[in-house]
């Protein structure tokens, strides 16, 4: 990432959105994400803006926006080289006092950018472009600089007035690859508990952000460090004080060291895939045993256990139900066995188990378990696994994927509709299911006048 901040030029269509602004006599900014991307160097999608203009002064302006009234904010479709944005644009805002640890008491509007600037959660979102200047109070060029995160004012003061504010901080950190800086750190780690004030819809969001993100197992090491994972996955942060090193293992790693360092290599860049690769072996805090006399340790059905606990935590952050069982299903059959010396029927049974769709997610999360585990990304073994994965695939999974119909039945053996038609495709299935047959038409077709 390089920092940059000379050679700011606005795209043409952010220049012409402000002056429509300007000329009326308000004032208007770039903030937030828009101006922390452009410093830098990377480019944008995000372009908020605030004003002096009221909603209702935006909205003469802009007859199209669209008002969210509980943000106060107007969104604007705009077209920014080609590419559909929306602009939003939220007026000079002070907030009154907070009494829940969420949402303000009172939101007023503010008179000067510098008020609006002291609400904002980090620096290094406190910083205002009119176009031409910076308006950086809180000195957040110096912090994009540093690749640092620091709260805005008192940190112990605005954790304690938005609690959200914790996770957005360890959100950014894996976003941007920045560090936290100290106090604000260590003030993290004395109100992570404020957590628990927060829905589980909102602490999900950012969850999925920091997944997302380009360092995931940062987010989580980061989350770890400052106590927030107790409030948002204690399931995976128990998992940090159950070793598994015994005579006769392969790991290295205590169970929630691996499963952060699975999901660091895990190549996927689905978060629920990346999600599973984070919980695939947290049933293991469950199901430790250690043999008094051989030290050894095992972990039997920590899958079974695993599923379960992975059930629970997708019900607690509100997934969708298409997202939990994709991640239920990825945690229960994570210990798929790979052996040269499996049938194609149990290779096609794995298939048929997980979901065709859900395969290049499995086969991930496993290479993520691999080098998690201090493995090599891949054996001759899992190599020769995959190319089976494609070969079987080659042979109908269901009836309906042959070659022939129903009416093709019917046509030559001059059948009604009945249960017979579909025996007898069943059987024809049967034998090109075990290679007996090819699903070809011509092939099919000929076996089924065999029986005439
Ligand atoms: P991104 O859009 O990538 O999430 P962003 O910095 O634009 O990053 P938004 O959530 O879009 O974040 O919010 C826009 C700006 O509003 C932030 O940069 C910050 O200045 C301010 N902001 C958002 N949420 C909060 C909060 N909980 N407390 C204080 N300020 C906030
Ligand atoms: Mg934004």
């Amino acid at each position: 990432m390089r920092y940059n901040e000379t050679m700011i030029t606005l795209p043409h269509e952010v220049k012409d959105f402000m002056s429509v602004f300007k000329k009326k006599g308000h004032r208007i900014y770039v903030v937030g994400g828009a101006v922390r991307d452009f410093l830098l160097g990377n480019t944008t999608e995000n372009w908020d803006f605030t004003t002096s203009a009221t909603p209702d002064q935006i909205l003469a302006l802009f007859p199209d926006g669209f008002y969210n009234n509980q943000f106060g904010t107007v969104g604007i479709a705009t077209l920014v080289e080609d590419k559909k944005m929306i602009f939003e644009v939220t007026t000079f805002r002070k907030e009154g006092e907070y009494k829940d640890g969420r949402h303000p008491e009172t939101v007023s509007w503010a008179t000067t950018i510098e008020e609006d600037l002291a609400r904002r959660d980090f620096t290094v979102n406190a910083i205002a472009f009119d176009g031409k200047e910076y308006t950086d109070p809180y000195d957040g060029r110096a912090d994009i600089k540093k690749k640092r995160i620091r709260s805005v004012g008192e940190p112990d003061k605005r954790f304690q007035e938005d609690a959200l504010r914790l996770m957005r901080a360890i959100r950014f950190t894996s976003e941007l690859g920045f560090l936290i800086e100290d106090k604000t750190r260590e003030s993290i780690q004395r109100n992570a508990a404020l957590l628990t004030k927060i829905s589980s819809e909102r602490i999900r969001d950012e969850l999925m952000k920091i997944l997302l993100s380009d360092n995931p197992a940062e987010g989580i090491l980061f989350m770890r460090n400052t106590g927030l994972l107790t409030f948002v996955l204690p399931e995976v942060d128990m998992c940090f004080i159950i070793p598994q090193k015994s005579p006769k293992r392969h790991h290295v790693y205590d169970v929630g060291t691996h499963l952060v360092m699975a999901l660091k290599h895990c190549p996927s860049k689905d978060p629920i895939t990346r999600l599973a690769t984070l919980l695939h072996d947290i049933g293991k805090a469950e199901t430790f045993r250690r043999d008094d006399e051989t030290s050894i340790i095992t972990f039997y059905n920590h899958e079974v256990v695993g599923a379960r606990l992975a059930e629970k935590i997708a019900t607690r952050l509100k997934l969708s139900n298409e997202e939990k069982k994709k991640l239920i299903t990825l945690v229960a059959h994570h210990q798929f066995t790979v052996s040269e010396s499996q049938t194609d029927k149990s290779v096609r049974r794995f298939i048929r188990d997980i979901g065709i769709e859900l395969i290049q997610d499995m086969l991930d999360l496993r290479t993520g378990d691999r080098i998690g585990s201090g493995a090599t990304p891949t054996s001759w073994r899992l190599d020769l696994f995959k190319k089976r994965l494609i070969e079987v695939q080659k042979i109908p999974f269901q009836i309906k994927d042959l070659q022939i119909k129903g009416e093709d039945v019917m046509e030559i053996l001059k059948l009604n509709p009945g249960p017979k038609v579909g025996k007898i495709l069943k059987n024809i299935f049967n034998d090109v299911e075990e290679g007996r047959l090819k699903n070809e038409r011509p092939v099919l077709l000929e076996e089924i006048k065999k029986l005439k």
